[in-house]
């Protein structure tokens, strides 16, 4: 089973204001020529690419941007629905996220409740970037309520599009939640890159925190040896390769490499001399079928 855990979808009436402008950031930062290949975020576009590029199950992350963007005149819940109504047409194949901003206090709770209990998500993603730091204490309310509802939370780390904050995405924030609240899953989103060793050493330490490759497109098709020498750092860290899933951040990288490119790059990665005479050991086919698909499965409680 191969799962994308990390994905987006939207729709392409509510990208205006500030998200035109995040969207900009983001052509300019890819350098994309095809702006459609970003914008059009649709769920029929993403089982389309789904079943053309062998993806089981997608991971579709609703983003509330409400604190730091303006958008086309919808909010952090008509988001969430828009996930949920995603979820209903397409049972078998999408995995849902609630976004929700932990500084709503009580109504981040009920939004998450809501998600969970009425629409069947299974996570809370934190997008950071808005400018929250994921581990005041002021927020545990919301990990409680995780914690009981039995979901994962996934939290973005690292580069973010242009225009938004980064101290608040150290992987480092992740570290107190992921030990105070020891039953629930944190996945770090795109491996806190470029806090790459950090967000390792988080996953390290934490038997309940793992990392997503999401993002990783760009960097891999200038610098393949950088994200192999990430995945066999991981392996060698954590003992095993128990810790990484795979993840596109679909639509955005599209142009860059379709989705089986991506899974491709992963399914036929090779052990590159340079890091065999570091000692840095190898990828093995286990180790893919874990990473495209096993690690997701067995954290976000999926059977075929
Ligand atoms: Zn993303």
């Amino acid at each position: 089973m191969i799962v994308d855990a990390h994905c987006h979808i939207w729709e392409r009436k509510w990208l205006k204001g500030d998200m035109v402008r995040l969207m900009q950031s983001v052509i300019d930062e890819l350098g994309i020529e095809n702006e459609e290949s970003i914008y059009d975020g649709s769920p029929d576009r993403l089982i389309a690419d789904m079943d053309e590029d062998g993806i089981d199950k997608t991971v579709v992350l609703p983003l509330d941007f409400e604190f730091l963007y303006t958008g086309g005149g919808f909010s952090f819940r008509e988001f969430n629905d828009f996930a949920g109504e995603c979820l209903k047409r397409f049972p078998e194949r999408i995995v849902a996220f609630a976004g929700v901003d932990p500084r709503r206090g009580v109504a981040a709770v009920e939004e998450l409740r809501r998600c969970v209990e009425e629409m069947g998500f299974r996570g809370l993603k934190l997008w950071t970037v808005t400018g929250f730091v994921p581990d005041d204490e002021a927020y545990y309310p919301l990990y409680e309520e995780a914690a009981r509802l039995g979901i994962n939370v996934l939290v973005h780390t690292g580069l973010g599009p242009g225009e938004s904050y980064l101290k608040t995405c150290r992987p480092v924030y992740v570290d107190k939640i992921a030990v105070d609240f020891r039953e629930t899953n944190f996945i770090m989103a795109h491996v806190g890159a470029p806090w790459t060793d950090e967000a390792l050493a988080v996953a390290l330490k934490n038997r309940n925190v793992y990392v997503d490759v999401s993002a990783w497109q760009k960097s891999h098709s200038v610098f393949p040896l950088a994200m192999a020498q990430m995945l066999s750092s991981a392996k060698l860290m954590h003992g095993g390769m128990h810790k990484v899933l795979f993840g596109t951040d679909w639509p955005l990288f599209t142009e860059i490499y379709t989705q089986k490119q991506w899974v491709g790059c992963v399914r036929d990665f090779e052990h590159p001399p340079a890091l065999q005479m570091m000692g840095l050991p190898e990828i093995t086919e286990e180790d893919k079928g874990l990473i495209l698909g096993g690690n997701a499965a067995r954290v976000l409680g999926l059977s075929d």
